[in-house]
């Protein structure tokens, strides 16, 4: 399985890291190695100093798919979840400024933690609806699905352009604004609309 993720995909968490607002999304890959599952611990990497917390909502895509056509996308995913895309700000921010990829800052073992996944039926409004992420009981991100700049369903038909999705595959679908360093010790909580999905601890 692969992950793709996409960034920049809130407004405000675009501006707040001074980047530029997108006009067709931005993809990454992270491969198998980067998943968490289970709330296993997280363990702070040697090589960064600066690791930020990303919360998203995950797509797990559930049919095999090649070029799919924006209004039959709903049909490749089932479940969602809430996912963290832990990100090396510190070694992102040197690969930003030479141009160079981003895969040591995104990519590494461990930077994917995965909640429980739930039906995507249980949701009300899939275009509208709410998340958040807690450290230490205190809430740092709330997102919003209608701020999304490209809907689930965009992303999907977009990134099946390059990739062909098979099942398993986990879409990362962008963080809203908040975004900020862990540290050894914290204890990171992530719902979905209040639902806690995923509960884990950095070591
Ligand atoms: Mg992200």
């Amino acid at each position: 399985m692969k992950i793709i993720a996409v960034g920049r995909n809130y407004l405000e968490h675009a501006r707040e890291l001074n980047n530029p607002v997108p006009s067709e999304p931005v993809v990454f890959l992270k491969p198998e190695t980067a998943v968490i599952k289970g709330n296993k611990p997280f363990f702070y990497p040697d090589f960064s100093q600066e690791i930020h917390h990303e919360v998203e909502i995950v797509l797990k895509i559930s049919k095999v798919g090649k070029n799919i056509g924006e209004k039959f996308a709903a049909r490749y995913y089932e479940e969602l979840t809430a996912g963290i895309d832990f990100t090396a700000r510190d070694l992102q921010q040197k690969a930003k400024e030479k141009g160079l990829p981003w895969e040591k800052s995104k990519a590494f073992d461990g930077s994917a933690p995965v909640g429980t996944f739930i039906s995507k039926s249980a949701i009300r409004d899939l275009s509208s609806f709410e998340f958040s992420l807690d450290i230490n009981g205190s809430r740092v991100q709330t997102g919003r699905t209608s701020d999304m700049i490209f809907s689930f369903d965009y992303i999907i038909s977009y990134v099946s352009r390059f990739f062909t999705l098979q099942m398993g595959d986990l879409i990362y679908t962008g963080t809203p604004a908040g975004v900020g360093p862990v540290h050894p010790g914290d204890r990171l909580t992530a719902a979905i609309e209040g639902r806690i999905l995923l509960d884990f601890e950095v070591k």
